[in-house]
């Protein structure tokens, strides 16, 4: 199932139809699967690959895949093994945003908002939430910008246009002709563009309207404060969602080690990576998992 905005769901809208479709081949093949077991350590000697698992128990292969995800110890076993590692940096996360009033509209949804921050500009549904901001929008701006954010320490500025589909003109002339039509209607009366009035009120406090007036009181000082509220609000973000709160991780083996059509290392014979192992990350939406399951199915065709 397709959502708007390119996201892609089971059409169960439930997690159990991807759990049931990889269990099924583990359950009607000969699959070994072993739960609960670490595998400690892997070397390729006498033309295999031998796997150290926790119960002082050697497996031996000729193929190995490591689809291990962003485990740090095994990280460190192929920077050991001579691998270059992109450092971890986590992507996909929400925004800290310290302001009680925005938090106190926690659960309002935007079905369209547009975030900047330098040269990245993305128009996606959001949702405020009493910490900040989340959904899709800043979901995907956290995860283009993953390792710039990374940089900043998670304290940065960034825009946000609440009403992208409407152009400043068109907010300009609303004004205008609430000033002819309307003069005496207080601006809290009515929320325009179909805001909430809750959000409305919102911004109007931000661009220092008070709670009585009316437009014919309301100058062209307080309507461009208006509109910069609603078109180029600069938010600062203090943080984000706590460590391993966020969906995947940037960062890991770097892409020219593999070849690209195989997933199969460059360095060393009949070993392969899939998944979040490699310097891939996506946007949220089942692009994650695509990635991981795409690489599964070609180091699978290639074997
Ligand atoms: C809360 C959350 C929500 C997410 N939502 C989405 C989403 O909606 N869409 C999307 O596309 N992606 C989503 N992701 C990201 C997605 O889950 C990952 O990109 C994907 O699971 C990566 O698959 P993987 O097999 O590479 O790694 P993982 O799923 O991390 O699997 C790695 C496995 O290896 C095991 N392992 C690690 N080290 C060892 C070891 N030494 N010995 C033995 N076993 C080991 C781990 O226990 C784990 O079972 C989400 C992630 C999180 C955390």
């Amino acid at each position: 199932m397709k959502e708007s905005d390119g996201r892609m769901f089971p059409q169960s809208n439930t997690s159990q139809s991807i759990i049931d479709c990889l269990m099924e081949p583990v359950n009607t093949g000969k699959i070994d699967l072993r739960l609960s077991t670490t595998v400690k350590h892997f070397k390729f000697e006498n033309k295999h690959w031998t796997i150290e698992i926790d119960k002082q128990e050697n497996l031996v292969c000729k193929n190995l895949l490591i689809a291990t995800g962003s485990d740090k110890h095994i990280w460190t076993s192929l920077a050991e093994m001579g691998f270059k590692i992109i450092p971890a940096a986590p992507s996909l996360f929400t925004f800290h945003i310290n302001d009680k009033e925005l938090h106190s509209l926690s659960g309002t949804s935007f079905t369209n908002i547009q975030v900047k921050f330098e040269n990245t500009s993305i128009k996606a549904p959001a949702l405020i939430t009493h910490w900040g901001a989340s959904g899709p929008a800043i979901l995907k701006l956290s995860a283009f910008e993953a390792l710039r954010l990374n940089e900043l320490n998670y304290q940065f500025k960034f825009e946000i246009d609440w009403l992208p589909e409407y152009m400043e003109n068109e907010l300009i002339d609303f004004f205008k002709k609430q000033m002819l039509e309307n003069p005496k209607k207080k601006l809290s009366s009515i929320a325009p563009f179909d805001l909430t009035q809750r959000f409305w009120k919102f911004i109007l406090d931000k661009a220092g309207i008070k709670e009585f007036q009316n437009w014919s009181e309301t100058g062209k000082k307080q309507q461009t404060e208006i509109l910069k509220n609603l078109k180029k609000a600069k938010w600062d973000v203090s943080g984000k969602s706590t460590f391993k709160d966020e969906f995947v991780t940037a960062g890991g083996v770097e892409l020219n080690e593999i070849n690209a059509e195989t997933y199969a290392s460059n360095r060393f014979p009949n070993l392969y990576f899939a998944g979040e192992i490699l310097n891939i990350d996506a946007i949220t939406g089942g692009f994650n998992f695509q990635a991981a399951w795409t690489a599964g199915w070609h180091v699978a065709q290639n074997l």
